[in-house]
């Protein structure tokens, strides 16, 4: 089967016209917004927006007017059932926020739920994103990768959040992380992240396609360091490594481990608790510790 060829009449609406369609926006840009975004805004009955202020400045810097309805977190829930009893009656909205993909970190999740359960036809106007542009400068592997979102700005909960993602790692699982933070709560969410995570490789990305965009990349102990002394402004994209892979134990390592344990265990105790302390499996260490004991190498326990 071929793949159909790309759709090259850039503005030409969709055959069935979606009743809602989310439409990404610029996160610092104002260029940034797609010809195909501007034609799905000038197409709207409505645009739904987060700040109608904010979204009022968009449009104007494209020349454009339109209805704007204020869809945030707050009235969300109470707002969707009219919104799906409007497009029912066959009214087409848009759906911005702020900047950038709603829904990501923004509002719309529970309007698009409502729209798919009453069977309406949903779209998207792809486009700019900070967690996408920040991991793909950020020099660290691009996939997998995990968007968290926003941590808890507490510090007990925020390290409770990254303890949660330590103990899946420490489980095998393995992905580029990417978080959103306030300016204000870098330095310490790092720090947070660096004795909790371990320290390991990852970027700070600031004020993305604004002009004082940057993106510095180090370890996390080294860049907690740097911010606690330049407090920084804007807005902010992290993204921490993977978690390295161990190196892989040595013989060496292995042995001193089990002769330690055969001191005061018997083998197959001393097997297991070194083979989970190290990560190595079981069986590995059991023959050692067979081989070590039978070698006399270590007495018996009493
Ligand atoms: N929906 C947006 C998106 O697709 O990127 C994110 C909205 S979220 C409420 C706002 C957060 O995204 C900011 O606090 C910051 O962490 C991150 N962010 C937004 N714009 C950014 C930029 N230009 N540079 C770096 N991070 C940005």
């Amino acid at each position: 089967m071929t793949a159909e060829p790309p759709n090259t009449r850039i503005n030409e609406p969709e055959a069935r016209r979606p009743a809602l369609v989310l439409v990404s926006t610029p996160i610092g840009n104002l260029g940034d917004l797609s010809p195909r975004a501007l034609a799905a805004l000038q197409d709207a009955d409505a645009i739904l927006c987060e700040d109608t202020r904010h979204t009022m400045t968009l449009l104007a810097a494209h020349g454009l007017r339109r209805r704007l309805i204020a869809l945030h977190d707050h009235n969300e829930e109470q707002r969707s059932a009219g919104l799906i009893a409007a497009m029912q009656r066959g009214e087409h909205f848009a759906l911005v926020s702020d900047a950038g993909a709603p829904l990501i970190a923004d509002p719309g999740f529970r309007l698009v739920r409502a729209a798919l359960a009453a069977g309406l036809p949903i779209s998207a106007i792809p486009g700019p994103n900070a967690a996408l542009m920040a991991l793909a400068l950020s020099g660290l592997p691009p996939q997998p990768f995990l968007f968290h979102g926003f941590l808890p700005p507490r510090s007990g909960q925020r390290r409770t959040a990254l303890a949660h993602i330590a103990a899946a790692e420490a489980a095998g699982f393995s992905a580029t992380l990417i978080f959103y933070e306030a300016p204000h709560r870098l330095a310490a969410c790092l720090h947070d992240a660096a004795e909790t995570l371990g320290d390991r490789p990852a970027a700070v990305a600031r004020e993305l396609t604004k002009r004082f965009e940057e993106v510095r990349r180090d370890t996390l102990a080294s860049l907690a360091e740097f911010y606690a002394e330049v407090a920084p402004r804007g807005e902010i994209t992290l993204i921490i490594g993977p978690r390295p892979e161990p190196a892989p134990l040595s013989e060496q390592s292995l042995d001193e481990a089990l002769r330690d344990a055969l001191r005061t265990q018997r083998v197959r105790d001393a097997a297991s608790s070194v083979a989970e302390r190290l990560g190595v499996p079981r069986n590995r260490a059991y023959q050692r510790a067979i081989a070590l004991r039978a070698a006399d190498d270590v007495g018996a326990p009493d």
